[in-house]
């Protein structure tokens, strides 16, 4: 079974949910490490998408993505929205004049979209960032759809790889990033972007297949 674009509607209005319900949550893990903001800027920038939703509604995923990323740029400050802009401007990419992705075109888009962010934001696995999650979340993908996965079997592998992901950045000194500032004092705390990055793949195992 193939993403129709309804369902890419709805994976987006999922995560814009679920980056709501969890506001307090990321903009408290942003708190020790950063400026206490990170819920509160992705949020910002999903409810923005939500009300434009509608006016791309009936154009091609491309262009559905296209619309997220620019609304991001333009309505969220701070490191995540040029970040997030850029990951979906590059799945939008991809994705140009589509109405339904297979499995192999969602790795694709996940995949684009994750290299923005590397050749944006320059930071490495394991410096403490969303990539510590979206790098894992790709990988298990990958080997899901090449043991001939189902979609829902590759989406559930991809989430909890990402959610170990996600733990992992944990005892990471951050090496990018305002949590970069405190050096040493950043280990101990799980990365916000790694969070919010982590719901990416929690909601599209939910809502896609
Ligand atoms: P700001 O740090 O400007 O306040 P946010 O709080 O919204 O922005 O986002 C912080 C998150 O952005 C971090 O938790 C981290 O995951 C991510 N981040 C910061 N810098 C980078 C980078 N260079 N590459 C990838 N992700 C980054
Ligand atoms: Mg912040």
């Amino acid at each position: 079974m193939n993403i129709t674009r309804d369902k890419i509607i709805a994976w987006i209005e999922a995560f814009a949910a679920v980056l709501s319900e969890n506001k307090a949550y990321l903009t408290d893990l942003d708190s020790p490490i950063g400026d206490a903001d990170h819920g509160i800027n992705m949020d910002r920038g999903f409810q923005a998408v939500l009300n434009k939703l509608p006016s791309v509604s009936n154009q091609d995923i491309g262009a559905i993505f296209k619309m997220v990323s620019m609304t991001l740029i333009s309505t969220v400050g701070g490191a995540s929205g040029p970040l997030y802009g850029t990951y979906f401007m590059q799945m939008g990419m991809v994705t140009n004049g589509k109405l339904e992705l297979t499995l192999e075109d969602w790795i694709l888009a996940v995949e684009s979209g994750l290299n923005g962010v590397i050749r944006r934001g320059k930071a490495n696995p394991g410096d403490k960032t969303m990539i510590d999650s979206l790098l894992p979340g790709l990988e298990a993908l990958k080997a899901a759809a090449n043991d001939s996965a189902s979609l829902a079997e590759a989406l559930e592998k991809s989430t909890a790889a990402a959610e170990q992901g996600m733990k992992d950045t944990i005892p990471l000194v951050a090496k990018k990033g305002r949590a970069s500032y405190l050096g040493e004092r950043s280990a101990g705390h799980q990365d916000p972007g790694a969070t919010s990055s982590y719901f990416l793949f929690k909601t599209a195992a939910e809502v896609l297949p």
